[in-house]
């Protein structure tokens, strides 16, 4: 999964540091992040590379600490307005599901950082008082200094679940993603309900179906959707006629274990509950 990345080490406890010309600098213009064209892709630029655009020394360098993985640091640019439209020559400003075909390192560290960016460049304002905020010094926060109303990164929620039916698994396609496989149910959790409640609920909802027995699996980060997702596993409970939520998804169906094609397990919670699916004998 995307958080697995041994034998590197993801430092995220809080700091206040300086850079090196070497470390990882993310410059996020409010929708999408600035990375350079390489051969085939797409690099995460270094903070000298950047500051050699510009003629500028490290000494110059406007930015902040966000974590570091090893000994090479992610740091934020506050150096261009949140809005900068026009890319340097060589660079493009692009979205953070690019950061999905880069190597361990860079993917997790440069989906996280956008996560971190995304949530700041939101949060400019306090949003009960409307007063201009600061980063907080202690712990990664954003404060206001009129009124004291602290904001935390968001982090939203999502279940998934693997519904089993004795050698089927229910997989599903979503709408909005633009990758055609088949996957699982997921969804947001609600306001007031457990993770177990938002499985039940979400498989009812998209797919008109019960589920008894839901056991967790496990969890990960998904900055793509500034998430943490909880896999679960399931058992349908009784009728397994499926009712599709036409709203969220363009297919629902029951597949055969059989029938399952390999899934790639080095992203996705939802590769890993299939995969598991289809090894249980
Ligand atoms: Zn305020």
């Amino acid at each position: 999964m995307i958080h697995e990345i041994a034998p590197h080490v993801f430092n995220n406890e809080f700091k206040i540091a300086d850079p090196k010309a070497t470390d990882f600098i993310i410059r996020y213009n409010g929708a999408k992040t600035l990375l350079k064209k390489v051969d085939g892709g797409y690099a995460i630029p270094r903070v000298g590379e950047l500051l050699a655009l510009e003629n500028k020394a490290l000494a110059d360098f406007e930015g902040h600490y966000l974590f570091s993985i090893d000994d090479t640091a992610f740091f934020l640019d506050d150096s261009k307005a949140t809005f900068e439209a026009e890319a340097p020559s060589g660079y493009e400003y692009m979205g953070n599901r690019t950061f999905r075909a880069m190597a361990p390192v860079e993917r997790l560290g440069g989906a996280t950082a956008t996560h971190i960016a995304h949530w700041e460049s939101l949060n400019k304002f306090c949003g009960r008082c409307g007063n201009v905020t600061i980063r907080g010094d202690k712990e990664r926060s954003i404060i206001c200094p009129k009124c004291g109303n602290i904001v935390y990164p968001r982090i939203s929620p999502v279940v998934i679940v693997a519904v089993h039916n004795g050698d089927k698994l229910l997989m599903a396609h979503n709408i909005d993603n633009p990758n055609p496989r088949l996957f699982l149910i997921s969804g947001f959790v609600e306001v007031g309900e457990s993770l177990e409640q938002a499985v039940h609920r979400e498989v009812m909802e998209e797919a008109g179906l019960r589920v008894k027995n839901v056991r967790y699996f496990s969890s990960q980060p998904w900055a793509f959707s500034d998430s943490l997702i909880a896999g679960f596993t399931a058992e349908l409970d009784g009728d397994d006629t499926i009712r599709m939520q036409k709203e969220e998804l363009s297919e629902a169906m029951w597949v055969k274990r059989e029938d399952i094609p390999e899934y790639e397990t080095d992203v996705s919670i939802s590769c890993c509950l299939i995969e598991d699916f289809r090894h249980k004998a």
